[in-house]
């Protein structure tokens, strides 16, 4: 019995492989306070904790169809220099997890990063003999072209610090491919773009024998923006934009009975949106 999440979606399958949980997001999400949180009855259990604070995971998803495993997002990473307290020389489990999932990094053939912020970057490098290695030295890693162009002109001490680990050794190794925010990975998946967190922020359709779903990257933190699409992170480049992106995701991916696969929603971590009067809401399945 494996005790990794997974989901099949017609022939792809995803699974979670988690390298923290915890509690409380109020650093990236202001309103996510306990007061505003416990009135959205539907996020207990599994998206507040006892006190009412907002629950929440970092994990990357292996996506498998056929004989392709891409890797969406790669967490924080082991070993990375970071001015965040929580975040530097961060040691996990999640090399050990990933194998132990029955995946080898020599194997993937694409790593997707939604965005380049420090939390979906950072197992795209590991540290060997004191340099920083690609984890998955046979993959091409996709980004946006909006988001690449980006963070070519940012050059502040966090920005360096996250790069010159997690993104700078893939591009000398020549691995980066930077693509339309659109772009087809292959027949089943898909980047949909969902600008606002960052510029060339994208989210992962999948699409396989009629079933769909999609990976929802950082335009949504947590559930509770599906109640509150005008709730923003503090961490959003263009805050409206953000808003305009959130509504429009929810009504799409609602119409459309898409699987939503959270990037940093705690467990059960995947629902289906539907309507809640005005806004939305998530449903999980009954046993999870
Ligand atoms: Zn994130």
């Amino acid at each position: 019995m494996s005790d990794f999440l997974s989901w099949q979606v017609g022939e792809v399958q995803v699974t979670r492989i988690q390298e923290s949980q915890e509690s409380g997001m109020t650093w990236v999400l202001g309103d996510a306070v306990p007061e505003n949180l416990k009135p959205i009855c539907w996020l207990a259990p599994h998206f507040i904790d006892e006190v009412g604070e907002a629950k929440w995971s970092i994990h990357a998803l292996v996506v498998e169809i056929g004989d392709r495993k891409i890797v969406v997002d790669t967490c924080v990473g082991n070993d990375k220099n970071l001015p965040v307290k929580f975040w530097n020389h961060l040691q996990t489990s999640f090399m050990e997890d990933f194998e132990r999932a029955g995946f080898h990094r020599e194997e993937i053939d694409t790593v997707l990063c939604t965005h380049l912020h420090v939390d979906h970057v950072g197992w795209n490098t590991m540290l060997v003999d004191g340099e920083w290695v690609p984890t998955f030295p046979n993959a091409r890693y996709l980004v946006a072209r909006e988001e690449w162009d980006h963070w070519q002109s940012e050059d502040d001490d966090f920005t360096k610090a996250v790069f010159s680990e997690s993104v700078d050794p893939i591009e000398r190794a020549g691995l980066i491919d930077v693509v339309e925010q659109d772009a087809t990975v292959c027949e089943e998946i898909r980047l949909e773009p969902t600008p606002g967190h960052t510029p060339g922020h994208v989210s992962i359709l999948i699409e396989s024998k009629g079933e769909k779903a999609v990976i929802t990257g950082d335009q949504t933190h947590h559930p509770c923006q599906l109640a509150h699409p005008e709730w923003g992170s503090a961490a959003d480049f263009d805050f409206g934009q953000g808003i305009e992106t959130r509504r429009a995701f929810y009504a799409r991916h609602e119409a459309a009975r898409t699987l939503v696969i959270g990037t940093h929603f705690a467990t059960p971590t995947a629902g289906r949106i539907e309507r809640d009067g005005e806004v939305w809401k998530l449903v999980v399945p009954a046993d999870a």
